[in-house]
């Protein structure tokens, strides 16, 4: 077995590490199991216990097993401590065993430094530590790694003892697009909308690394590995109400009188004891069901009379009770790889116990606007021939919207250095970048000639209204979406081809939009050729409207839309009742 210490000073942050590492590598497929150094006289059983008790009656050895877990409990009565190695003997075989502690022992450590706790280093005095962990400037001629980053001291661990990843390695970076990825194949003229997303779905993968976090800080975030349940919901069978229970067994037809036990069973507070069978105990919602009861009678169904529980039988066997694991059970795959973590996935998270999650770190969205029109500061006065620079800030706060880190590139001249500069920019602190503005092919389209000439550029021309080409190219090898300058279309090209785009990117899988079908409440005839998006909404009988222009200059349909009605490719005759596709904007996460 394969041995790594962790160690440090009180609040150095060494069980919150030890907690990390543990879920991170067995994450990655390793088994692992620990052993932690206790000061004092920790007690490791509860007092009254049928354990502690025969230990207190003098055993050497108490053995606990339950289906879950089983426990050797030795007492030592003034016989020393086992050594390090005796304990090793006696575990299970696993891949690797971490120790917490036993600072003096020869096995190789991290030590989790931070300068608060306001003690020296041990790292320098004690030759067992191979790296420090820290959240603080130190000088040592080891290894510093991030405390907070556990994927690196993992890896550094797993490094260290010889234990190659046998899944994908979590933390490795995950390999680059090709520069020529966004090559239309020889004379592809207009791409159909459905053609262009499935090219693009075959082209991105995953580009971000993994990171571990605790659910409560995961809302937002992307899985990278499956979670399993630690432990099962409910944990043990309990009451789904207050009243009293009993054994079934024991009740019949008609009036039921039952002699109330002493004492009772709430959340948190077990009942101590078993219930004689034609006994009753008290018992409130949440309370684990005392041996003894199998089924609860509603307190509102119950009258109390001389020490006795009353009610109308019959009563059915288990009523009001929740079984052990009936939501999930110990091992059950809770989430899966991909899921994007919602609160209400927080709450499952948490209540089966599992307190480390592997996610795919936030995708890095760059986004930058371009053209000589451009004021980007809408609190300055504008002179006649600019205009406010809408799309950035529209992009940016999708970006976020959608969980990811927006980082806002700018806005640059029509200047083609002053392009490649904010390009460069972006490349080197973000995983994608979105620009707007310029991705024609006319004069002013300098975006476009920009990446001609140095980005591998691959104008798609999607046979889709709003929108004009789609510009799609690789900067320093960091993709590129060149979307049309004007707000509509790039809402639009945003919602339809970036979306989805960028969810495969930031490890959530391709993203398709809920679509509902419903009634039209307009009337249009469609040309065939390309695919339409209109601006539209619901009307409260859930027929949708559209709004009253279609001039792709019209921000203020944007945002009086609740969504976009999708006309198909085909030509179409829409009248009031003709079934519409209606995409909702929530649908899209807007
Ligand atoms: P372009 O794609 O650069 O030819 O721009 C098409 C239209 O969209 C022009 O009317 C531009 O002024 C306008 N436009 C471009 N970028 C933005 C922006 N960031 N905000 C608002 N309008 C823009
Ligand atoms: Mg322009």
């Amino acid at each position: 077995m394969k041995i790594y210490g962790v160690t440090g000073w009180k609040n150095a942050g060494k069980t919150g590490l030890m907690e990390r590492l543990i879920s991170e590598i067995t994450s990655r497929g390793h088994s692992v199991s620990t052993i932690k150094h206790a000061h004092h006289n920790t007690e490791i059983d509860h007092p009254g216990r049928d354990s502690f008790r025969h230990r207190e009656a003098g055993a050497i050895e108490v053995s606990v097993s339950s289906p879950a877990r089983w426990a050797v409990m030795h007492e030592l009565r003034g016989a020393t401590e086992p050594s390090l190695d005796e304990l090793l003997a006696r575990m299970t075989p696993v891949d690797l065993v971490l120790i917490e502690g036993y600072k003096r022992a020869p096995h190789p450590k991290v030590e989790a430094f931070r300068a608060e706790t306001g003690k020296p280093m041990l790292a320098g005095q004690n030759e067992t530590i191979r790296a420090v962990a820290t959240d603080s400037t130190v000088t040592t001629d080891l290894p510093v790694l991030d405390l907070n980053d556990t994927a690196a001291i993992a890896d550094f661990i797993l490094a260290e003892v010889g234990l190659v990843t046998p899944t994908a390695a979590s933390s490795v970076t995950p390999p680059k697009l090709r520069n020529d990825c966004f090559a239309m194949p020889q004379g592809v003229d207009w791409v159909p909308v459905d053609q262009a997303l499935d090219r693009l779905r075959d082209i991105l993968h995953p580009l971000t690394e993994h990171e571990t976090l605790t659910p409560a800080r995961a809302a937002g975030r992307i899985l990278a590995a499956d979670c399993i349940a630690r432990r099962a919901n409910p944990p043990a069978p309990n009451s789904a109400v207050d009243g009293y229970g009993f054994a079934h067994a024991a009740t019949g037809t008609g009036r039921q009188s039952l002699p109330l036990v002493e004492g009772r069973a709430a959340a948190g507070q077990p009942f101590d004891g078993a219930v004689p069978r034609g006994s009753a105990v008290r018992i409130l919602t949440g309370a684990i069901l005392p041996p003894g009861v199998d089924t609860v009678v509603l307190e509102e169904d119950t009258a109390l009379d001389n020490g006795a529980v009353v009610f109308d039988g019959p009563i059915k066997p288990n009523a009001n009770t929740r079984k052990a694991g009936e939501d999930m059970g110990q091992g059950d795959i809770a989430l899966r790889a991909g899921h994007l973590i919602r609160p209400p996935d927080v709450a499952l998270l948490s209540a089966l116990g599992i307190g480390q999650i592997t996610t795919h770190r936030r995708l890095r969205v760059g986004v930058l606007s371009t053209g000589d029109e451009l004021l980007g500061d809408p609190a300055e006065d504008a002179l006649p021939h600019q205009i406010y620079d809408a799309n950035r800030p529209m992009l940016l706060s999708l970006a976020e919207k959608w969980g990811y880190d927006a980082v806002d590139l700018g806005h640059a001249k029509d200047d083609p250095d002053a392009i490649a500069n904010h390009l460069n920019d972006g490349a080197a602190q973000a995983d994608v970048i979105l620009t707007s503005g310029g991705a024609s092919a006319g004069d002013e389209d300098h975006v476009s000639k920009l990446l001609r000439e140095r980005g591998q550029l691959s104008s798609w021309r999607i046979a889709v209204k709003p929108g004009r080409p789609l510009a799609l190219a690789m900067w320093n090898g960091t993709p590129v979406f060149g979307l049309p300058g004007n707000p509509v279309a790039a809402f639009v090209c945003t919602l339809i081809f970036a979306r989805p785009a960028l969810s495969l990117m930031a490890g959530g899988g391709w993203a398709a939009p809920m679509a509902l079908s419903v009634p039209a409440a307009f009337s249009k005839n469609k040309k065939p050729g390309r695919r339409e998006y209109l601006r539209a909404r619901l009307t409260s009988d859930g027929r949708a409207e559209v709004f009253q222009s279609e001039g792709s200059g019209r921000i203020s349909g944007l945002s009086w839309a609740t969504g976009l009605v999708e006309l198909p490719d085909e030509a179409v005759s829409v009248k009031p009742g003709t079934p519409v596709t209606f995409l909702p904007y929530a649908g899209f996460g807007v």
